[in-house]
C-alpha cells in the first residue's frame, strides 16, 4: 500500500481536487490512502473565528462562516450532480450548522481554549475530505471515508498532541484496510484523545498524518504533494534559484524541517526511519517531475541546504551560584516542561545558558520561575538560520567560509556539533533573509 498526503493548495478549488484525485486514481492498483489538509487558507480562518469569539466580535465570525460556506458549497457545485450532490449538500449543511453552534458556544462564553480551538480547526479537514469523497463516488471510483479521529490517538496536549503508538498502531490496522482498486480517504492533522475529544498535531500536521498511517500499515512509500518540486536547497520564497534534491537522508532532513523548512512537518521523518519508509515530496502542479526523495542513504560531505527562521524570542539565564552548578540544566529544563514550550537552540558556558523558543505563550510564567534560578535576560527579534550538511563542524575552512560570507553580520549564539549534521546560529531576525541569500549564493549558485 502507498500513502498520498495532499496539502491545502493541492485542493484549493474543484480542478485541483480532481487533479489529487487524477494522482491518486493514477497508482489505485498500489492500494492507496489519500491523507487530506483542509482548502487551502481554511484553516487560518477557523482560527479567526476563535479570536473573533475571544474579542466579542459577532460580525466577523459569522461573515468568515459564510465564507466558508461559499467556498465549500461553490466546489460541490461545481463538480457533483444530482443525488451526489443532494447527499453531499445535506452533510455540509449538517457540518455548517454544526460550526454555527459550536462558534455561538465561544462567542457567548467569549474563550477559544486549545481545546475548543482543535475542535474548531477539525472543520477544516473534515470538510476537504467530504468533498474530494464525493468526487470520487461522482468518477465512480470505489472509495471509503474514514473519520482519522478514529485511529490517531493522542495526548491531550492540545494545539500540538502527540500520538500514543500503542493505541494508535492498531487502531489504524483495524479502521484502514487498504486494497488494490480502491481509494481510502482519511483526513490529515485531527485526531483524538483515548477519550474521543478532538486534537490536532500541530499547525502543517498533516504530512505526521501521513507517516503515522503509513508506518502502522508498513506502506512501500509515503508521498507528501505540495506546491512545489521537491525539497529545495533553501526556501523558495526568500531564494528563487534554489535548487531541488534528488535525494536527502532522514537525518538531514529531519534537521531542514525542525529549523524553518516548512515543505515538511518537522515530525514526519520519525515514522517513517523506524520502518525504513521512503518518503518522496513531489509537486501537485508538475507531477512528472521527480520530487524529492527522503530515504536511509548515506549521507554526503558537506552543505545540502540551508534553513531559516524568524520570530523567536532568545533567554539567557545566568547562574548565580556559579562555577560547577550541576543540577541547573535540569532546573531549567523542568521549567520548559511545565510549560509544555519546545526549545529550538541552545548553548552553554559553565555559568550561563543560551536558548531560543517559539512559543511564548507562557513566557512571563517561564520568566518568573527562571528568575529563581538565575539572572534572566529575554530578547524577541531574533531568528535562527540552520546549515544542514554532514560532518560541517569537522571542516574549519567551511566554518570560516560561512562566518566570512555573513560578515559583518553580528552572531549572537552558535550550537555546532549537537548533530552530526548542523551547524546553527542566532541572528537578529531582519537579517535572516539577507545571510541565507548570501550564503545561498556562496554554497549553491
Ligand atoms: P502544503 O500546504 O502542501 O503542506 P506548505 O506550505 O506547508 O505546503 O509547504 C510548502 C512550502 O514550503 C513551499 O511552498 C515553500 O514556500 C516552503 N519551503 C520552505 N523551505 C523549503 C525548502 N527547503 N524546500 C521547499 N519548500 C520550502
Ligand atoms: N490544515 C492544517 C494547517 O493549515 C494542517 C496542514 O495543512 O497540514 O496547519
Ligand atoms: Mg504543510
Amino acid at each position: 500500500m502507498i500513502v498520498l498526503k495532499f496539502g491545502g493548495t493541492s485542493v484549493k478549488d474543484s480542478y485541483w481536487i480532481d487533479r489529487t484525485i487524477d494522482i491518486t486514481n493514477n497508482q489505485i492498483e498500489r492500494a492507496p490512502v489519500l491523507v487530506s489538509s483542509a482548502i487551502s487558507k481554511v484553516t487560518d480562518k477557523l482560527i479567526s473565528i476563535g479570536k473573533s469569539a475571544e474579542e466579542n466580535n459577532k460580525n466577523a465570525i459569522f461573515e468568515t462562516i459564510e465564507t466558508l460556506k461559499k467556498m465549500h458549497f461553490d466546489v460541490a457545485k461545481d463538480f457533483l450532480t444530482g443525488k451526489n450532490l443532494e447527499t453531499a449538500t445535506e452533510a455540509l449543511n449538517g457540518f455548517f450548522q454544526e460550526l454555527e453552534s459550536f462558534s455561538k458556544g465561544l462567542f457567548m462564553l467569549k474563550e477559544c481554549s486549545p481545546k475548543s480551538l482543535d475542535m474548531l480547526v477539525s472543520f477544516g479537514e473534515r470538510l476537504s475530505t467530504l468533498l474530494i469523497y464525493h468526487r470520487t463516488i461522482e468518477r465512480k471510483i470505489d472509495s471509503e471515508l474514514i473519520d482519522a479521529r478514529k485511529f490517531i490517538i493522542t495526548d491531550d496536549n492540545f494545539k500540538a498532541a502527540s500520538p500514543n503508538y500503542d493505541l494508535t498502531n492498531p487502531k489504524i490496522k483495524e479502521y484502514i484496510k487498504p486494497k488494490k482498486g480502491k481509494i481510502i480517504i482519511t483526513q490529515g492533522f485531527i485526531a483524538s484523545t483515548p477519550e474521543g475529544v478532538t486534537t490536532t498535531l500541530g499547525r502543517g500536521g498533516s504530512d505526521f498524518s501521513a507517516t503515522i498511517i503509513g508506518s502502522a500499515l508498513d506502506a512501500e512509500e509515503v508521498q507528501i504533494w505540495t506546491d512545489v518540486d521537491g525539497i529545495l536547497t533553501t526556501d523558495p520564497r526568500v531564494v528563487p534559484q534554489a535548487k531541488k534534491l534528488e535525494t536527502i537522508s532522514y537525518s538531514e532532513a529531519a534537521e531542514l524541517a525542525f529549523f524553518g523548512a516548512k515543505v515538511v512537518h518537522p515530525y514526519t521523518i520519525y515514522p517513517a526511519v523506524v520502518k525504513h519508509i521512503p518518503v518522496i515530496v513531489k509537486n501537485t502542479k508538475n507531477p512528472d517531475c521527480t520530487g524529492t526523495s527522503i530515504i536511509k542513504q548515506p549521507v554526503e560531505k558537506g552543505i545540502i541546504g540551508i534553513a531559516g527562521k524568524k520570530n523567536l524570542t532568545s533567554i539567557n539565564i545566568s547562574s548565580y551560584r556559579m562555577l560547577n552548578a550541576y543540577g541547573f540544566l535540569s532546573r531549567i529544563f523542568t521549567v520548559f516542561n511545565k510549560y509544555k514550550t519546545p526549545v529550538d537552540l541552545i548553548s552553554t558556558s559553565e555559568v550561563s545558558v543560551s536558548m531560543t523558543i517559539e512559543d511564548t505563550a507562557n513566557i512571563d510564567l517561564i520568566e518568573k520561575e527562571l528568575e529563581e534560578i538565575g539572572k534572566v535576560t529575554i530578547e524577541s527579534n531574533n531568528g535562527t538560520i540552520c546549515l544542514v550538511g554532514k560532518n560541517i563542524w569537522k571542516d574549519s575552512s567551511l566554518i570560516s567560509k560561512i562566518f566570512e560570507t555573513i560578515y559583518p553580520t553580528s552572531v549572537k549564539m552558535i550550537s555546532l556539533g549537537a548533530s552530526d549534521v548542523n551547524l546553527s546560529m542566532v541572528l537578529n531576525d531582519d537579517e535572516i533573509d539577507d545571510a541565507i541569500i548570501k550564503l545561498h549564493k556562496v554554497f549553491f549558485e
